[in-house]
């Protein structure tokens, strides 16, 4: 089968987070399944775009309202991702340096998503699946079935992946002349609570909608930030695909970004000597558990509660463990984070900012992950921890409840808790802390979780068998 994805991320050209990591990964996995996979990204001033070279593959034009666009799609020549990637570039819209976040977003995916359709449609030979990711694409199957100039590509399935449902893409009523002509029978697929809403609109328009864990589709149908009645309707095209992890990035054993590479026989030796790396660096005490959290400091992932979890867990058990932050987003939790660095000089210390290469150490070199989260779809870190043998403390939602089992059950390796709350982090660091003392279990932990399957085999077959599906409709 030929798969298009369509997606705003794909690292390593362009990642702020776990979308990224899905899309540069499973297309991969479904060629070794013998299929044929591109992807397309707006292009993006990324290092990844200066350091490769690019040939262009077509030239185009479009038009968004009353604005008549040019647009040039380029690919990179040397297939270093192991499958053909595609940017699509428009002069002063998407060639910026971040993802997102730009007053133009709107504008931004939307030009985006109509030159894919655009080039989609001077395509000589056609793709059997168009799979789009989130909201930024989201207006796509759209396009392809009720847009006049487009119609022709109706026949073609599409699937949507919603790697969080929070962020809709809300455009108002006032932009519907962005989308190029359009039947206006059908604007009830565009609209949702009186806005033009674009994940809604793929939800109601693609043939398979799924989302990257069982769990979080069916939170969905109870939580999904206005949609829940949507998904409820939905429900019998919407399932629950959990997400892999690339395997050959992501090895302890042969990692270039940490200091020791260690596997799962030698764990206790390699994962003390990044630890005593990451410690010297982070001013923190190697004799005690390293507790680590990773990723961006919003209130989904319950960020808000660490400075608060953090203070009281070094006041209460008195210093009895180290933590260590990494991450950005929120100016108000950054602020409270590094403002607590001077209060636990030596047991705690916090890094604000993107950083890769630290992301890596951290996991290969902490003893615990923190994963406190409110929303986690699917949750890339607690699967990433596991394989470089750092205990996963989460709380039971979506992902995290399919990938992590309390120790205190039957086969079970991390810690889990219920309530995005102060009081439950601390008393999971408490657990923690007392496991960690307890030499024998944590080796037999170790052992366990590395050795665990989360690679994307598995739910690679299982969207091949669901483009498959599409093909029958
Ligand atoms: P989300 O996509 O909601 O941010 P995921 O758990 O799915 O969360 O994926 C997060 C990914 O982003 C992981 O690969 C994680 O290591 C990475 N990440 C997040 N924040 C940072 C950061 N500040 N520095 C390095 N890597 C980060």
């Amino acid at each position: 089968m030929e798969i298009l994805h369509v997606s705003a991320e794909c690292y390593p050209y362009a990642k702020v987070g776990g979308l990224a990591d899905v899309v540069g990964t499973l297309p991969k996995y479904q060629q070794e399944l013998g299929n044929i996979a591109k992807v397309v990204v707006p292009m993006h001033r990324t290092k990844f775009l200066y350091e490769n070279e690019w040939t262009v593959e077509h030239k185009g034009s479009i038009n968004m309202g009353d604005r008549y666009l040019d647009y040039t799609i380029i690919k990179e020549k040397t297939n270093k991702l192991d499958f053909d990637l595609y940017c699509v570039d428009i002069y002063g819209l998407l060639d910026r340096e971040n993802v997102y976040s730009y007053d133009d977003d709107t504008e931004r995916f939307t030009a985006f998503q109509i030159s894919v359709v655009d080039w989609l449609s001077h395509w000589e030979h056609r793709p059997d699946v168009v799979h789009i990711h989130d909201h930024h694409t989201g207006l796509i199957p759209f396009m392809m079935r009720h847009c006049f100039a487009y119609k022709h590509l109706s026949e073609i399935p599409t699937v949507l992946t919603i790697h969080n449902a929070q962020y809709q893409g809300w455009m108002s009523w006032d932009n519907s002349n962005y989308i190029p002509d359009w039947d206006t029978w059908q604007w009830g697929l565009l609209d949702w609570d009186n806005m033009i809403n674009p994940l809604a609109c793929a939800v109601k328009c693609a043939d398979r909608v799924t989302t990257v864990s069982p769990s979080y589709m069916e939170e969905l149908t109870t939580d999904a930030n206005g949609l829940e009645e949507l998904f409820v309707s939905e429900k019998l095209k919407c399932s629950g695909i959990l997400n892999g992890i690339d395997t050959k990035v992501w090895d302890p054993a042969s990692d270039t970004y940490i200091l020791d590479n260690f596997s799962a026989e030698d764990a206790a030796a390699g994962k003390l000597l990044n630890k005593k790396k990451l410690c010297k660096d982070f001013n923190l005490d190697v004799k005690k558990p390293l507790f680590v959290f990773i990723g961006r400091l919003v209130a989904d992932k319950a960020a808000d509660l660490l400075p608060r979890a953090i203070y009281d867990s070094l006041n209460q058990l008195g210093n009895k463990m180290n933590f260590l932050v990494l991450g950005s987003g929120n100016t108000n939790i950054e602020n409270q984070l590094e403002g607590l660095i001077g209060n636990f000089t030596g047991f705690y210390n916090a890094k604000i900012g993107y950083n890769e290469k630290l992301s890596h150490q951290m996991y290969a070199g902490a003893d615990f992950i923190l994963m406190p989260s409110r929303v986690e779809p699917c949750g890339l870190n607690q699967m990433y921890a596991l394989r470089y043998g750092t205990i996963p403390i989460v709380r039971s939602t979506g992902g995290l409840k399919d990938t992590v089992v309390d120790f205190g059950e039957e086969k079970g390796f991390g810690i889990r808790f219920n309530n995005a709350a102060v009081w439950d982090i601390t008393y999971s660091i408490h657990r923690a802390v007392e496991l960690y003392d307890d030499k024998e279990k944590m080796t037999e932990i170790r052992n366990q979780i590395m050795k665990i399957d989360n690679s994307w085999e598995k739910s690679a077959e299982k969207y091949i068998a669901l483009y498959k599906a599409t093909q029958l409709i």
